[in-house]
């Protein structure tokens, strides 16, 4: 955990202090980096005026994020998820309201993605392992395969109970649960009053508010180059942001790229793209929508993107161009316009520092 007084504050400590007056001024920056809950990094950093209460804050977030882990993760053998994978093949099974309701939408995700966003991927997902190299023969995949299918997954809302339609159904959340972990999050951060923040986790961000009269900026990686090598930096205000990327979980054999996204039509990965990035207002919409260019395509994904009114996205292709949701496009393309859009401007400025966007709020005054 750090803390980093603004500069305008140590300022004004100064001239206080030259007063010979000397309140306290507590007003800080306080991030808190966190490992191994969800298996990933989570990052908060937020603004407020007490340190006891960002810490607060800081801590009611990771209290979301270890609350979900514990109910969703199905490397939990006694989790709820794990409970359904057990047993509602053998008839309906009654859960929790947070967990129906999470299944609920991760199936709207699939009708909106055309079946690429799809839970059920799991049922031969399973029988990969990438941290030990370990993937399916195709006679594996083709007996798993009939399993894979969100219509399997019987949500009844009268009893808030979940039925699968036959055996050997397996549904896993990874693709939705730290999107919604992230919203938890940033719910946490309302409800302390924090108005200024950042929550995120593994490829999952979003932010309330700006950083100080200037959006807050997300750094997208260059899926061809190392960490820390970025193709675009965003700048946000109030909104959220996931990246997918063939590079997270994975191995390579024999040329072939296995990884994490798999396409539940084939149960192999699914590898039409390097990365996606999806932006719109909540973390479980963008990670909802991250993983459908790797099974659909690009043009496929950018059409549905396209069509939902406050999504943006960015993806790369596997010949490393880079192509832009429509409204990121450039405003005037011009004869002089290469071939490969470049990252279009003011929607994504190169320097980190971004000018603040027109209408962002003013930033919180340093005490
Ligand atoms: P991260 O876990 O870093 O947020 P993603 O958002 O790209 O990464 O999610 C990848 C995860 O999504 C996989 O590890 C797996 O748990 C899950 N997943 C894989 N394929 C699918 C799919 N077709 N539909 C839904 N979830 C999937
Ligand atoms: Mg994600």
């Amino acid at each position: 955990m750090s803390r980093r007084p603004h500069s305008g504050c140590a300022a004004l400590v100064a001239l206080v202090a030259l007063a010979a007056a000397a309140p306290a001024c507590l007003a800080a920056w306080e991030t808190r980096v966190t490992d191994g809950i969800m298996g990933t990094r989570i990052t908060v950093e937020v603004w407020a005026e007490d340190p006891l209460l960002a810490d607060a804050a800081n801590e009611a977030v990771l209290a979301e994020m270890r609350h979900i882990d514990t109910t969703m993760s199905t490397y939990k053998p006694d989790s709820e998820i794990s409970r359904v994978n057990a047993h509602a093949a053998a008839g309906p099974m009654p859960i929790s309201t947070e967990l129906f309701d999470l299944l609920v939408t991760a199936k709207e995700y699939s009708r909106l993605t055309e079946g690429a966003f799809d839970i059920t991927y799991a049922s031969v997902g399973y029988l990969y392992d990438f941290r030990r190299r370990v993937r399916p023969d195709e006679a594996h995949i083709r007996a798993a395969l009939p399993a894979v299918n969100y219509e399997h997954v019987l949500l009844d809302p009268r009893h808030h109970t979940v039925r699968f339609t036959q055996p050997g159904v397996r549904i896993d959340l990874g693709g939705i649960a730290k999107g919604y972990a992230v919203d938890r999050g940033i719910e946490a951060l309302q409800k302390a009053g924090i108005t200024h923040g950042y929550v995120s986790a593994g490829g999952d961000s979003r932010v309330i508010g700006d950083r100080f009269g200037k959006p807050w900026v997300v750094g997208i990686r260059d899926p061809q180059k190392g960490e820390g090598e970025v193709i675009a930096r965003v700048p946000l205000v109030d909104a959220a942001i996931s990246t997918s990327g063939d590079y997270e979980r994975f191995f390579d054999e024999g040329g072939v790229r296995y990884h994490h996204i798999i396409d539940p039509r084939t149960g192999h990965s699914a590898s039409q793209v390097r990365s996606a990035t999806v932006i719109a207002a909540t973390a479980v919409r963008t990670d909802g929508l991250s993983k459908t260019a790797f099974v659909l395509g690009p043009e496929k994904a950018m059409a549905i993107y396209n069509r939902i009114d406050d999504v943006d996205a960015i993806i790369v292709r596997l010949d490393g161009t880079v192509v832009y949701s429509k409204r990121m496009q450039p405003a005037m393309p011009s004869a002089a316009q290469p071939s490969v859009p470049a990252p279009p401007a003011p929607a994504v400025p190169a320097a980190p520092a971004a000018p603040a966007a027109p209408g962002v709020p003013a930033a919180p005054a340093p005490k």
